[in-house]
C-alpha cells in the first residue's frame, strides 16, 4: 500500500497499516486502537496537503471516509462530515442557496482538513463561517466540540495543524452561511477585475464560484490528471508575514539586487505586519516557473509557489529542491519561508 496513491503529489512510501474509516464509530475505533497499541498515527484526508517520505509511514494510516451533510433549523446551518470532498460542499451550498464558501472554491481534499490550516484563497478564509468543529480527543478519548473561538485560527494554521494538538480528530464541521444567492463582498483584487466588478461588490455566488475556478485553473490549482503542474501540495511555502523592520531589509535587498526602483508588493496583515507573497521573493532570487534540480521535481510551469511531481520525482529530491529554494530566498532578501503542507517522516 503506497501513500503515493493516496497523495495528490503522488509521492510516498508503504504504511505499515492502512486502515479506511467509513462512519465516525469506526474512525473513533481505528484511532483508538491504534493509540491503545502506542503506534504511530497517520489521519489521512484526502492527501492534498502531505509530503510524505519515500520510506513510507511505519504506523497507522486512518483514511477518513464519513459522509454527510446536515442543514441546522437556523437557516444558513450546515454541518458536513469530515469524510466529505471539500469542493462538492461548496458547490452544495452553493446550489442551496448560501453563500460564504465561494471563493474557497476548486480547492482539493476533505471538509475535515479545511480547519486544520484554515483553508483560505481569494481573500476568504474558512474561519469566518465555521461556528464549531467536533472532535475526538485522543488523550481524553472523548468527542468533543470546539466553538470557533477555541480553533486557535491563524494564518494558514489552527491548534489542531500545531503539534500540542495533534490529539484532535476532526469527526465534523459546522458552518454558519449567509443564506442569499450573493457571495460575501470580494476582497481580492484579481478576482474582482475576472468579475468586471471594484473590490467590495457582491455578485451571484456561482459566478464568482466560476470565476474562482477559472483562475486557480490557469495557475495549476484546480487538480487535473492530465497536466502534471497540477501534481503538487498546492502552494509548498506560505506567504511570509513581517513587521516593518524586516519589510525595510527585504526592500532594501530587493532594491541593490533588483534595481532602484523595485517595489516589494505586500498586503496588509494586521498590527502593523505584512504579508509578502512567497512567489515574488522566489522568483526574485533566481528561481522561475519550471525549475529544477533535474531529478524531476520541479517548480510548476503556471505557478512559482507549487512544487510539482512531474512523473519520476521522489520525496527526497522534492525536498532538496525546497532546501534550495528556501536557502536561495534566505540569502537573498534575509526571509527564511517555510512549508505550507503538513511533512511526515521528512524535514526542510
Ligand atoms: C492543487 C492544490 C491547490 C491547493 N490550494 C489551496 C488553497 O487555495 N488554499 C489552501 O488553504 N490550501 C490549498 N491546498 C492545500 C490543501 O488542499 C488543503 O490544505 C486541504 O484542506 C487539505 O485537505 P486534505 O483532506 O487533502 O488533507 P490531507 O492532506 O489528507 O491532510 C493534511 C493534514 O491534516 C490532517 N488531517 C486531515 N484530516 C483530518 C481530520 N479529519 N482530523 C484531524 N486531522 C486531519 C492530516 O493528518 C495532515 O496533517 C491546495 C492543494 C493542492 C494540491
Amino acid at each position: 500500500m503506497r501513500l503515493a496513491d493516496y497523495t495528490t503529489i503522488r509521492l510516498g512510501g508503504p504504511a505499515r497499516d492502512f486502515v479506511p474509516a467509513g462512519t465516525e464509530e469506526h474512525l473513533i475505533e481505528a484511532v483508538g486502537a491504534a493509540d491503545a497499541r502506542g503506534e504511530p498515527l497517520l489521519i489521512l484526508g484526502g492527501g492534498s496537503n502531505l509530503v510524505v517520505a519515500d520510506e513510507g509511514f511505519d504506523g497507522t494510516v486512518v483514511q477518513v471516509a464519513t459522509r454527510g451533510v446536515r442543514h441546522g433549523a437556523e437557516p444558513g446551518t450546515v454541518t458536513v462530515a469530515a469524510g466529505e470532498d471539500w469542493d462538492g460542499v461548496v458547490a452544495r451550498t452553493i446550489a442551496a442557496g448560501l453563500a460564504g464558501l465561494e471563493c474557497l472554491s476548486g480547492i482539493p481534499g476533505l471538509a475535515g482538513a479545511t480547519p486544520i490550516q484554515n483553508v483560505g484563497a481569494y481573500g476568504q478564509e474558512v474561519c469566518e463561517t465555521i461556528t464549531q468543529v467536533r472532535a475526538y480527543d485522543r488523550d481524553a478519548r472523548r468527542v468533543r466540540t470546539l466553538a470557533s473561538q477555541e480553533c486557535g485560527f491563524g494564518y494558514r494554521t489552527s491548534r489542531f495543524k500545531r503539534d500540542e494538538a495533534r490529539r484532535l480528530v476532526v469527526l465534523s464541521v459546522t458552518f454558519r452561511l449567509a443564506a442569499e444567492p450573493l457571495s460575501a463582498p470580494v476582497r481580492y483584487a484579481e478576482l474582482a477585475a475576472a468579475l468586471g466588478i471594484e473590490i467590495g461588490d457582491q455578485v451571484p455566488a456561482e459566478q464568482a464560484r466560476a470565476a474562482v475556478i477559472e483562475l486557480r485553473k490557469r495557475k495549476g490549482m484546480v487538480i487535473d490528471p492530465a497536466d502534471p503542474d497540477t501534481r503538487s501540495v498546492g502552494s509548498f511555502f506560505v506567504n511570509p508575514v513581517l513587521d516593518a523592520a524586516a519589510l525595510r531589509a527585504v526592500e532594501a535587498a530587493a532594491r541593490a539586487r533588483c534595481g532602484a526602483g523595485t517595489t516589494v508588493p505586500r498586503f496588509g496583515a494586521g498590527d502593523g505586519l505584512v504579508k509578502v507573497p512567497a512567489a515574488w521573493l522566489i522568483e526574485r532570487a533566481g528561481f522561475g516557473k519550471g525549475y529544477s534540480q533535474g531529478d524531476g521535481a520541479r517548480i510548476s510551469s503556471k505557478h512559482t509557489l507549487a512544487l510539482v511531481n512531474p512523473g519520476s520525482a521522489t520525496t527526497a529530491g522534492l525536498m532538496a529542491l525546497a532546501r534550495e529554494i528556501r536557502d536561495g530566498v534566505r540569502d537573498a532578501f534575509g526571509v527564511s519561508l517555510t512549508p505550507e503542507p503538513v511533512l511526515v517522516g521528512v524535514t526542510l
